[in-house]
């Protein structure tokens, strides 16, 4: 049975003051080297991304503890703030996550680009990340419109591999066109920024990158998402993570989710904040099934869309986790 420690959330204590004791429950000092401090810094203008308050907590504990950290994530294939190494310093930079407050470097992983270290066949892992000696992956805990939860399972899956791996993740949630329900109106075709859409409104799939877009913009219907995303998806997630964590050159990981500002989509979109569950806590593990599991479960099931733990059962089928756990509150 793995354990999973809990620090809960409550008002008339910092959770920033029990960070340090959460990490070291679950063994910082043994993070040595250089350690990838992975994360998602928020696209432009989201609010609910984790603070650089508890990032610089966190940056400050590895320290103390001898290891040297950097804080990371990777550029997006869809083409928004981040969508390049220079898109996404700026948007780090606006949302607060500078060296000089946190205490450490910012580096984009996959450098200016798309730079990447190929695994197999389908799994590229972004080279700094792949070029650390640990890693601390820090997660939002989410609902997600695809894939019904996103916490560190899907934040590895997605987060540490390149535009390449993440697009072989989200191929199975490219939209499908019934063209009798199209009236061509053509507004799928000036949504979509990567010109995945023919004249004759077909999606083109060497292009399409599966932002959803344009079914958004397709009033008619004519557009909509395939029979079994999110379980396809979630499988994909708990494959790519699987080989993420498996093919690595070093075994450190340390993974603390953070179940604050709950909202029901992931970051990687501009809400107005809106909230499935009030804020619980920090949980951390060194086990990620266990900590996404007990993640979910603290949070309740019922408020994800469709069932949140495929990923999970998947991930531990493959050997990544377990689904028994007890939570250690401290
Ligand atoms: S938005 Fe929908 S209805 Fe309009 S052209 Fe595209 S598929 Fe057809
Ligand atoms: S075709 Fe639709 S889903 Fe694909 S990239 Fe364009 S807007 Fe996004």
């Amino acid at each position: 049975m793995s354990e999973v420690y809990f620090i809960a959330a409550n008002k008339d204590v910092s959770l920033i003051d029990k960070l340090e004791r959460l990490l070291e429950k679950v063994g910082v000092g043994n993070l040595n080297g250089v350690i990838a401090l992975k994360m998602h810094m928020g696209e432009r203008n989201n609010k609910t991304f984790v603070k650089p308050v508890y990032i610089k907590k966190l940056v400050d504990v590895v320290k103390q503890h001898g290891g040297d950290p950097f804080v990371t994530d990777t550029t997006t294939i869809y083409k928004e703030a981040r969508y390049t190494g220079m898109d996404y310093y700026r948007t780090a930079f606006a949302h607060g996550f500078l060296p000089s407050y946190l205490g450490c470097p910012v580096i984009i992983a996959d450098g200016l680009k798309d730079d990447g270290v190929q695994v197999n066949e389908q799994v590229e892992i972004a080279k700094s990340i792949y070029e650390s000696d640990a890693m601390l992956l820090v997660s939002h805990a989410t609902g997600h419109c695809a894939s019904s939860f996103g916490g560190a399972i899907k934040n590895v899956a997605m987060g540490c591999v390149t535009k390449k791996t993440k697009k072989y993740q989200h191929e199975v949630t490219r939209p499908v066109r019934n063209p009798e329900l199209c009236d061509e109106c053509d507004r799928c075709r000036e949504v979509c920024k990567l010109n995945a859409i023919s004249e004759d409104h077909e999606l083109i799939p060497e292009k399409c990158v599966s932002c959803g877009s344009c079914i958004s913009e397709c009033t008619s219907g004519a557009l909509r998402s395939p029979e079994g995303m999110s379980e396809n998806l979630q499988k994909r997630l708990a494959e790519v993570a699987h080989a993420v964590l498996r093919n690595l050159p070093y075994s450190k990981f340390l993974f603390v989710n953070f179940l604050i500002d709950i909202t029901p989509f992931c970051d990687c979109g501009e809400y107005a904040p809106e909230y499935i569950s009030p804020d619980i806590g920090v949980l951390a593990s060194n086990d990620i099934v266990a900590v996404d599991l007990a993640t979910i479960e603290l949070i309740g099931t019922q408020v994800f869309e469709g069932d949140p733990t495929i990923q999970l059962r998947e991930a531990h089928k493959l050997g990544l986790g377990e689904l028994d756990y007890k939570i250690v509150r401290i």
